[in-house]
């Protein structure tokens, strides 16, 4: 079965309600227990992702959630390679572990394939996201997976931007891959939950074993809703990376725009990667105007369809502002946008007539 047709039918039981139900229970009759065994629920879940990655899934309660599970079983002083343009909670809890001298961590730009390469010389452990935050540029996963294992580093991809339809990264090689499903998974901006999937039994279980120490559980209910979005998950990211494409290239022309980061886009320095690596361009994007950060933020001031909000993934569009490198603490003049599902000439209008007014309000 093609991914399509796995989110429609995955983790459905085979007779009785089509539907798992919201199984709402901490303890089992005589033995078991929620925290350690999951629920129903979780289960529901955990197999249709399972299953879409081709591995065992682990829910969580959140992205952060599963990223903390993921490191949680490194040995002390482990050396980690991440990232240094990057998801801002995992490069956070990447450093404060550095600080308190639990792993050594080295910061590295995640598209350039040689120096992720000669900095897992001697790593246990790569952290690599294929499509990066907040600049939405590639990594090359097929070669980072077989250099670090080369190297004798185990590799961890958090594919939120990518979600399972773009990309799987086990079968690139990866040892896990994860997902804030608070994202394109859940779909509709209403819950927190995370998801690991391990290539290896032994995988999934030391992930199922951490989840139950850090009791990083998930909600019954949001189980239940992220199953829900995930059963729509091709359909709404058809039309946000079609939307997406085409605000690219709108934008890109646009006058009031010095830049603009998007894969989709010919011209852009990781295009040739991801219509090599990914089945689609997603609709995550990134532009810069030529005002700095007081221009980018008069331009969330000022859009009316685009809502001025952080996270991504949603049917709404979101826009916020961004460091550029934020290892450097530079300004945030960069603005990330997360297309949803609105007509894209509302969108268009919308971003059109705000560009045009702070063009006008400030040179
Ligand atoms: C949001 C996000 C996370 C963290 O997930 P939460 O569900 O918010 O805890 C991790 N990685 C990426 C790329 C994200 O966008």
């Amino acid at each position: 079965m093609r991914p399509e047709t796995r989110l429609v039918h995955g983790g459905r039981p085979s007779e009785g309600p089509l539907s798992v139900p919201v199984v709402l229970t901490a303890p089992y009759h005589e033995e078991g227990y929620a925290g350690e065994e999951g629920t129903p629920t979780w289960e529901a879940f955990e197999a249709a992702i399972g299953e879409l990655e081709g591995g065992g899934a682990v829910a969580f309660s959140s992205g952060m959630a599963a990223a903390s599970a993921v490191l949680e079983p490194l040995p002390l002083g482990a050396r980690v390679v991440g990232p240094a343009v990057g998801y801002t909670g995992v490069r956070v809890l990447l450093r404060e572990r550095a600080a308190a001298g639990r792993i050594e961590l080295e910061e590295v730009d995640l598209t350039d394939t040689e120096a992720v390469l000669r900095a897992c010389e001697g790593a246990a452990l790569l952290w690599a996201e294929p499509l990066t935050n907040p600049l939405v540029g590639v990594a090359e996963l097929d070669r980072l997976c077989e250099g670090a294992h080369a190297a004798g580093a185990e590799v961890v991809v958090d594919a939120t931007f990518a979600t399972p339809l773009l990309l799987r990264p086990l079968e690139l090689g990866a040892d896990v891959v994860m997902h804030s499903a608070t994202k394109f998974i859940g779909g509709h901006s209403d819950l927190l939950m995370g998801v690991a999937t391990g290539r290896t039994a032994e995988r999934t279980d030391a992930l199922r074993h951490a989840r139950g120490l850090l009791g990083a559980t998930p909600g019954a209910l949001e189980a239940f809703l992220a199953l829900r979005g995930l059963r729509t998950l091709a359909v709404r990211l058809e039309r946000a990376q079609a939307t997406a494409m085409v605000l690219a290239e709108r934008l890109a022309a646009h006058p009031g725009v010095s830049e603009v980061h998007y894969p989709g886009l010919p011209s852009d320095p990781g295009h040739g990667r991801a219509a090599r690596l990914l089945d689609g361009f997603g609709a995550m994007l990134a532009f810069e105007v030529p005002g700095g950060p007081e221009a980018a933020q008069a331009l969330c001031e000022r859009v009316r369809v685009v809502i001025h909000a952080t996270s991504l993934g949603g049917v709404e569009t979101l826009m916020e502002r961004r460091s550029r490198y934020p290892q450097e603490a530079t300004p945030e003049s960069l603005l990330r946008v997360s297309v949803g599902l609105e007509h894209v000439e509302d969108l268009w209008e919308d971003l059109d007539a705000a560009l045009g007014s702070v063009a006008n309000g400030l040179h």
